[in-house]
């Protein structure tokens, strides 16, 4: 039998940064979430060939201080938690403290950082594969923090060769992300640029640092889309399955009962009409939040589509869904990328979900004059499927 031996440090370092960066839409993501940590009222995303060769994060917020040059990149190196039972009561996006350093190990990456005292001078660092800092140079900039990948993957081949393959596809994702990151925003100026080719600098969306979500849905998908859309304003109740873990605090907008009470949430947001006309072939505009933060909810996603599917057979529904709710009812901890969030209770929330929105639709149905409903589903079939 072989010997049984540790692996070199480095190797550890890369296999594990391939699990927190797993695609372009994880750079975006790290990103963009550190430049909403660090106060950030305005956000430049620049792409160069659809993230290929550069994606970067340019923000207006706080700037990183001096002192934590020599560890911003390292590994478990955070501002934002120092021990796991900060994590019940953490309003950030980051804690882990994973990203810059799994940058560090798949690209070359550096950062242009001032505060507001050193403007205009800013410091560019520059960062081993490991995440030590190599060098610092004082350059011209303003208050806030840019973050540069530059051909991302390249020390992982066979994860290179597929983005390339299929770049069109998860730029198309990446976008889809920003769009969600965008319109959750309020306050937050977006900005989206792409240069392919000779075509520099294009600007794909931008946000105009509205107060609400409403506006911003209309800056990134038009005045139209907006038109088409009822308010989601939902709570549900129901009973926990499980005895709920209940240390510290907690916060979020719902509350939460305790052991053997009932759990309670609110769902905001806007969807559309269930009327046939209003929503779109493919379910593309699509976008859920716990509390504010953008994540993927494929079982919350799927009773929407079919409670709207009952209502309207051939469309898919614009959803833009925020869960507020109990920091203690769910887990962002599960996989290194952040992105799966673990719901306890999901199969009673989802049935108490789908109640509502048989409601809400039923009710938008008879407010819309018969004029418009072309071929629409009546809502008695929703009534047999519900
Ligand atoms: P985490 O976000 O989990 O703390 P990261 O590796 O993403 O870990 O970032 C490490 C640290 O670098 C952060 O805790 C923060 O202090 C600092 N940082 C990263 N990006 C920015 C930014 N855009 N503005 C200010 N500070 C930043
Ligand atoms: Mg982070």
């Amino acid at each position: 039998m072989a010997t049984i031996q540790a692996i070199e440090a480095r190797s550890v370092h890369q296999i594990q940064s391939g699990q927190v960066i797993v695609d372009l839409c994880s750079v975006a993501k790290e990103l963009v979430e550190n430049s909403l940590d660090a106060g950030a009222t305005t956000i430049e995303v620049r792409f160069k060939n659809n993230g290929l060769d550069l994606i970067e994060v340019q923000d207006n917020g706080s700037g990183i201080s001096p002192e934590n040059y020599e560890n911003v990149a390292l590994k478990h190196y955070t501002s934002k938690l120092s021990s796991f039972d900060d994590l019940s009561s953490l309003h950030t996006f980051g804690f882990r403290g994973e990203a810059l350093s799994s940058l560090c190990a798949l690209a070359d990456f550096h950062i242009t950082t001032a505060q507001a005292n050193q403007v205009p001078r800013a410091n560019r660092l520059d960062f081993e594969i490991s995440g030590k800092l190599r060098k610092t140079q004082i350059v011209a900039g303003q208050k806030g923090t840019t973050a540069s990948v530059e051909g991302i993957f390249k020390r992982l081949p066979v994860r290179r060769r597929e983005l390339e393959k299929n770049i069109k596809r998860e730029y198309g994702k990446v976008l889809n992300l920003l769009h969600a990151y965008a319109c959750i925003s309020a306050g937050v100026k977006f900005s989206v640029r792409n240069t392919v080719g000779k075509t520099k600098n294009v600007v794909v969306f931008s946000t105009n640092g509205n107060r609400t979500t409403k506006e911003n849905i209309a800056n990134v998908y038009g005045a139209k889309t907006l038109s088409a859309l009822i308010p989601l304003d939902l709570e549900l109740e129901f009973e926990p399955s499980t005895p709920m873990r209940r240390s510290g605090g907690g916060g979020g907008g719902g509350g939460g009962g305790g052991d053997g009470q009932s759990n309670q949430l609110v769902v905001k947001g806007h969807i559309s009409r269930p009327v046939f006309g209003e929503g779109r072939q493919t379910p593309d505009r699509q976008m859920f939040f716990v509390n504010s933060r953008p994540c993927g909810l494929p079982q919350i996603a799927k009773a929407f589509n079919e409670v709207y599917k009952s209502f309207n057979v051939s469309q898919s529904p614009f959803i833009f869904a925020d869960f507020q709710m109990d920091t203690n009812a769910y887990d962002v901890n599960v996989s290194p990328d952040k992105r799966t969030i673990l719901l306890h209770d999901a199969a009673a929330l989802i049935e108490s979900l789908k109640t509502s929105l048989v409601q809400l639709f039923e009710a938008a149905d008879q407010t819309v004059p018969q004029s418009q409903v072309l071929g629409s589903k009546t809502s008695t079939m929703a009534k047999q499927q519900a």
